[in-house]
């Protein structure tokens, strides 16, 4: 179990490491970010920054999207798999967005979660990005994956078990950043097949490093 002062440490050192905390998807309106969010499932931000804009650019508007054939969205993110299902939700979420929300990505947990496609990561992720909720953890493999090394969690893999645990100790006002950090770092150095440890700046307070270094040492 980590205490305070530690967390406080990792939080500090990821910050230092990755001052700009910031979502990698591009996105200029509230809903892109919400699309670009669906679409980033099973995909990489990478490869949804690379098919957005041309859908956008083909539906300008939320009226655009509610109105858009799903087969039409369909071909605009094929690359981004899953690609059928995501169209629908995308459309289906467009006309919810102006039948109920007045055309407003909503900014509550329980009415985000009744937008087609939309789960607690990207619910999460609206509320931190887009309203500066504080407190909120978005979960994504990165996040359980270094948690869990680190020691920030008990090792779960359930997505909703994490965020509690985390919730319960990552300061409010630096949660959000915190999770995307956790992103940079998954990506740049604390990878999944092999984690650089030598030039991890979080090596101190790493759990999974230090039984592998005691080990060595035995
Ligand atoms: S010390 Fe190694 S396992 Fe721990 S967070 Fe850093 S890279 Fe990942």
């Amino acid at each position: 179990m980590k205490q305070p002062d530690e967390i406080f440490s990792i939080v500090t050192a990821l910050k230092d490491e990755y001052p700009e905390g910031i979502c990698s998807l591009q996105y200029d309106k509230d809903y892109e970010l919400l699309f670009a969010t669906r679409l980033a499932a099973q995909c990489t931000d990478e490869r949804v920054n690379q098919v957005t804009p041309a859908l956008f650019a083909r539906f300008p508007s939320l009226d655009a999207l509610a109105e858009a054939e799903v087969s039409e969205v369909e071909q605009y993110i094929h690359s981004c798999g899953f690609f059928r299902t995501k169209a629908k939700d995308i459309v289906a979420a467009s006309q919810m967005l102006l039948s109920e929300f007045e055309g407003r990505v909503p900014h509550t947990m329980e009415e985000l979660l009744r937008l087609p496609g939309v789960g607690r990561k990207t619910a999460n992720l609206i509320l931190g990005d887009i309203y500066h909720v504080p407190g909120v953890v978005i979960v994504d493999t990165h996040c359980i994956r270094i948690c869990a090394l680190l020691g920030l969690t008990d090792g779960t893999k359930d997505p909703g078990k994490a965020e509690t645990q985390l919730r319960a100790i990552l300061p409010a006002e630096e949660s959000n950043d915190f999770c995307h950090r956790l992103v940079l770092h998954g990506r740049a150095v604390c990878r999944a097949r092999r984690p650089d440890c030598d030039n991890c700046t979080l090596r101190p307070h790493c759990d999974f490093f230090q039984r592998e270094h005691s080990q060595d040492d035995s």
